[in-house]
């Protein structure tokens, strides 16, 4: 037989009604099941619009509901319907369907199921119930129940699956008495996976009816235990107080624990318990999401633990929605600041630029570092908008500042780029036309990308770089020495500094290797004709030490923090006429005053 005819086969004799529609739900294609459960001939379905075999309730509902889903989402699922069948019976039964786009990518087609197989038996038992004159009602009942059993509990370990409990919790809240709590615990089992991945879907389906069957024998009358998906089960109770609650998840903990043998092989199991407790605001869906904040929180405890939740503690995916929509208003009401932390010659102590370094003004929670919203604006694709206005606002400042410090050197502007900056196409575009706005010199500006995000597409990188070259602006690679970037890289891209990591020049003086490290990064760039920077310089021995090794630039608290731009003119007007410069001794650990070792050179 070929595969087209076994193909065909199957879709016959399948075990549940299947039928082809076109785009507007017209039929194409019926199987033997489909005209065997309604009596119809091939000839009375094809042609026909499918909503013309279903009861008038559910055409409405087809309609107004589940047309409209299907074209966003592609899909519907187990949707209940009531189809007509050729005697005018409303037979029961459960759509599910799926748009599927042809190869050429032109005509498409839905596929639509009736039934899976087990509910295709009691749909047999309903059929045969209703057909025979004998049967009586209290049987047709039992099937619909059936058929109802089977929608709300989980196949594999006959528990409530998650539509079930959702149903149980809704009456439990409804019917709660005011001297009882309910809570709910989420259990999620510790590495199932690993079970899973090691022993076979076999052994992983076993040790979940074993846990299932455990939880169940811990829990009293009046609780619930449920399983929602793989390895999360959810275990709803009456109780006293939270510490009841807690003393069953001990009990619940002691339960899966204790070992259990699996295809010949003893295995131990554990598992993280979230609790919540319901209070009056609670409904099923908000119970089910605090516990598994909850749950979250004992895996990141170190897992085979419990842990509560509170309830003034802030869901942090709502959090998160929260500050991004901050985060846009803030981005267009104007409520991003520039900070900027002065760049040092070392050897000469003077100024020789400034890093852009940016911040948000927020209306309750202050001034906000990068690091606060940095990640969310890059997550989101804000950075886009956030970067660009950066970029402005420092050139345009950069810009003023020379305009008004005529006759003395001109201040240099470093910007840094996000990993989503770099790969966007306009990038250079952007950067010609803010030079261009601001009547800056490009070779005043240097754009910094760190080390990770050149890493993430180096080939792609060097063609943007080379690109940003051409403009004749300065690069830099920042934070180097975190992101194992390779020397063959280095040596091809088209940068003129490299920004030693902060972790590494804190750690000059302290013995541990740090210093052989920051070396051998000023020699590499030295060796490929490009500046060393030190990042987070912060005492006058790191300095000193620095200015040994033949660090060109550092940037740190030691010389400043980065400042408001009012407060950084302030800064170097009061700054004091050029120090002598001191080196280090590198054989010495930091001493206690960070002058009194090191000698004059
Ligand atoms: P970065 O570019 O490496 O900037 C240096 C960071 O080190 C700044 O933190 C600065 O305040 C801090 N720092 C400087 N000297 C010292 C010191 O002596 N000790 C210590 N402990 N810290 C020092 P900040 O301003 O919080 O910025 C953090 C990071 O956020 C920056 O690291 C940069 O990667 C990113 N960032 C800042 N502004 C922007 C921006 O406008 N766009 C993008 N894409 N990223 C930005
Ligand atoms: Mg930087
Ligand atoms: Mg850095």
């Amino acid at each position: 037989m070929t595969p087209t005819a076994d193909y065909e086969q199957l879709f016959h004799r399948a075990p549940c009604s299947y039928l082809v529609t076109d785009e507007s739900w017209t039929i194409t294609a019926a199987n033997g099941t489909f005209l065997d459960w309604t009596g119809y001939t091939r000839d009375d379905v094809v042609g026909v619009a499918l909503p013309r075999l279903m009861s008038a309730d559910d055409r409405l509902a087809h309609a107004s509901r589940e047309v409209p889903r299907m074209q966003l989402t592609g899909a519907v699922s187990e949707v209940s319907i009531e189809i007509v069948d050729v005697l005018g019976r409303h037979r029961a039964a459960l759509l599910t369907a799926v748009r599927s786009v042809h190869e050429d990518g032109t005509a498409e087609f839905r596929v639509i199921i009736f039934s899976a197989h087990e509910r295709h038996q009691y749909e047999l038992e309903l059929v045969a119930a209703r057909r025979s004159a004998e049967e009586s009602e209290e049987r047709s009942i039992r099937a619909e129940a059936g058929l109802q059993y089977l929608a709300l509990h989980d196949s594999l370990t006959s528990l409530p699956n998650r539509p079930g409990l959702a149903a149980i919790l809704e009456k439990e809240l409804a019917d709660r008495q005011p001297d009882v709590s309910i809570a709910l615990l989420f259990v999620d089992l510790d590495h199932f996976k690993s079970v899973n991945d090691s022993l076979g879907h076999n052994a992983g389906d076993e040790l979940l009816t074993i846990v299932a069957q455990r939880l169940s024998s811990s829990v009293r009358g009046t609780g619930t235990v449920a399983r929602l998906a793989g390895d999360e089960f959810v275990v709803v109770e009456h109780v006293g107080s939270a510490t009841d609650a807690t003393v069953l998840a001990e009990r619940l903990l002691d339960t899966i624990n204790r070992s259990m043998v699996i295809e010949g092989l003893e295995v131990v199991c554990s598992a993280s318990i979230g609790i919540a407790l319901a209070d009056e605001t609670a409904d099923p869906e908000r119970l089910l999401r605090w516990a598994d904040i909850a749950m979250y929180r004992a895996k990141a405890r170190g897992r085979n633990t419990w842990e509560v939740h509170d309830p003034s503690e802030a869901d942090p995916a709502v959090n998160r929605m929260r500050l991004l929509g901050e985060l846009r208003h803030g981005i267009e009401d104007g409520q991003l600041r520039v900070h900027y932390q002065p760049r040092m010659n070392i050897a000469t102590n003077s100024a020789i630029g400034v890093e852009a370094l940016v911040r948000w003004e927020h209306p309750t929670r202050g001034l906000l570092q990068p690091g606060d919203f940095i990640d969310l604006a890059e997550e989101s694709g804000l950075i886009r908008g956030l970067g660009a206005w950066v970029l402005d606002e420092a050139v345009q400042q950069g810009a003023q500042w020379n305009r008004a410090g005529s006759g003395e050197a001109p201040v240099g502007m470093a910007v840094n780029l996000s990993p989503r900056q770099l790969v966007d196409p306009q990038l250079t575009g952007i950067v010609e036309a803010v030079l261009a706005r601001h009547d800056f010199d490009p070779g005043l500006l240097i754009l910094e990308i760190t080390e990770t995000a050149l890493m993430e597409n180096p080939e792609m990188a060097l063609k943007v770089l080379t690109a940003l070259k051409a403009l004749g602006v300065g690069l830099a690679i920042d934070d180097f020495g975190t992101g194992y970037a390779s020397l063959t890289y280095l040596k091809h891209f088209p940068i003129d500094e490299l920004k030693i990591d902060r972790s590494f020049v804190s750690g000059l003086g302290a013995g541990n290797g740090d210093a052989a490290i920051v070396s051998s990064c000023i020699q590499l760039a030295h060796a490929v004709g490009i500046r060393a920077v030190a990042e987070g310089v912060e005492t006058d021995y790191q300095r000193s030490a620095l200015l040994t090794m033949g660090c060109d630039l550092a940037q740190g608290f030691h010389y400043s923090r980065p400042l408001a731009p009012d407060l950084l003119a302030d800064w170097i007007t009061a700054r004091p006429p050029v120090a002598p410069q001191i080196a280090v001794d590198l054989t010495d650990p930091e001493p206690d005053d960070d002058v009194e070792a090191l000698a004059v050179v």
